[in-house]
């Protein structure tokens, strides 16, 4: 089968990630794609293959050679920024027109400017109602061509594959099953242009802020009402107004207001802090809770209480102390003829997470693009170059 044949068969499957359950994955339809891929990878005669609770898939084959085992990672589900059901995707030779899509929708150059990469290639797009799913089934249809490649030829070093689900909403790596883990590190495949390695994401921190007001009739209030909401409004107004993401760029940090409720009597925001920079982003925390502690000395009780908790840490603290991971992935593009350059993520990844679990794992490309919406699409020849890559990585 064609990486282009996987990846047409795994995006039929509705796999939208919903709410975070205790028990299973958020959505039980990504199940169906679970067991599709425990159908493919059993007869490949794994070394060991098993399914938590969660869906998530680790398995094992024995490898030939001195090398180490190394892990794939690709997850199932999809974003719920758009529906995931019927997808209807169409290939097409893309030579720079302008595709229409329904409902008005137009993919252009102009709109998208990512697409001139693509003109000569065949590209994958929705019809304008769905997301494509390319993120991440480019990245399983990537692994799984490369695995039955390397593991026909028996050309293979042990390897790892684990396929996750609830990436979409954070809680992928936290269900991985750190004891089954063999490999000292891996490759997440779940990125968009092929010449990208990313080794480097923010480091996250979620921060609620609680406002206690103290609500009087407003005709007499004089000297005596706390209005939550002006204390929220205060608070939102020291913090630094050009450090959010609407005016931030690659290195710069911010803070980032996504949700806020409130009356005079209380208050309610939810905030995320990102930076790259550990010293940076712990000055940004202490001026948050400076900027509390000073409104709470002047209202003389604690009328804002400040939860803040680290999500995430930039992985590359980690990944840089496996000086041979990057090697290999330097190798692998050199060997192949390819370009490559090194990204960072403005946004975290399941690397980030794992990479501080044991597992350190860099983000490499899929030739998926403009992903968790209905303009998202896949260049076929980007997604061939990653299969050649992937399948270097894989040789023993
Ligand atoms: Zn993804």
């Amino acid at each position: 089968m064609t990486v282009l044949e996987r990846f047409l068969k795994y995006v039929s499957f509705e796999t939208t990630a919903l709410k975070e359950r205790d028990d299973s994955c958020s959505n039980p339809l990504m199940l169906n794609l679970v067991d599709e891929l425990v159908k493919e990878l059993l007869p490949l005669e794994p070394e060991e293959i098993s399914i938590n609770k969660f869906g998530i898939i680790d398995c094992k084959f024995k490898g030939y050679g001195e090398k180490n085992s190394v892990a794939f990672l690709a997850h199932v589900d999809t974003s719920n920024q758009a529906s995931g059901k019927d997808v209807k995707p169409s290939i097409i030779d893309y030579e720079g027109q302008d595709i229409k899509l329904s409902e008005g929708r137009i993919l252009s150059i102009k709109e998208f400017p990512s697409l001139k990469n693509a003109i000569g290639h065949k590209i994958i797009v929705t019809d304008g109602t769905t997301l494509l799913g390319g993120d991440d089934k480019a990245g399983i249809a990537i692994i799984m061509t490369s695995l039955n490649k390397v593991l026909k030829e028996k050309n293979n070093r042990p390897l790892e594959i684990i396929f996750t689900t609830d990436e979409e909403i954070g809680a992928d790596a936290e269900h991985v099953s750190l004891r089954l883990l063999s490999s000292p590190y891996g490759y997440t495949i779940d990125g968009g242009d092929y010449r990208f390695i990313s080794i480097e994401s923010f480091t996250a921190y979620s921060m609620e802020v609680s406002i206690q007001g103290r609500s009087i009739h407003p005709g007499s209030a004089k000297g005596k009402m706390v209005n939550a909401v002006s204390i929220f409004t205060e608070f939102h107004d020291s913090l630094p107004k050009f450090l959010r993401p609407e005016y931030t760029e690659q290195r710069q940090p911010f803070y980032h207001v996504c949700e806020v409720k409130g009356c005079e009597d209380t208050a309610h925001a939810s905030y995320i802090i990102r930076s790259f920079d550990e010293d940076e982003i712990e000055k940004m925390i202490e001026l948050a809770k400076f900027t509390a502690m000073r409104i709470n000395e002047r209202e003389g009780y604690e009328c804002i209480h400040l939860d803040i908790k680290n999500q995430y840490h930039n992985m590359k603290r980690v990944i840089d102390k496996y000086p041979e991971i990057m090697q290999e992935v330097e190798k692998a593009y050199k060997e192949s003829g390819l370009d490559y350059e090194y990204e960072m993520i403005r946004g975290g990844t399941t690397g980030s997470q794992l990479s501080f679990k044991g597992l350190p794992c860099p983000n490499l490309g899929t030739g998926d693009y403009n992903c968790h919406g209905q303009y998202e699409y896949v260049d076929l020849n980007e997604m061939e170059k990653m299969v050649e890559i992937v399948t270097k990585l894989m040789e023993k």
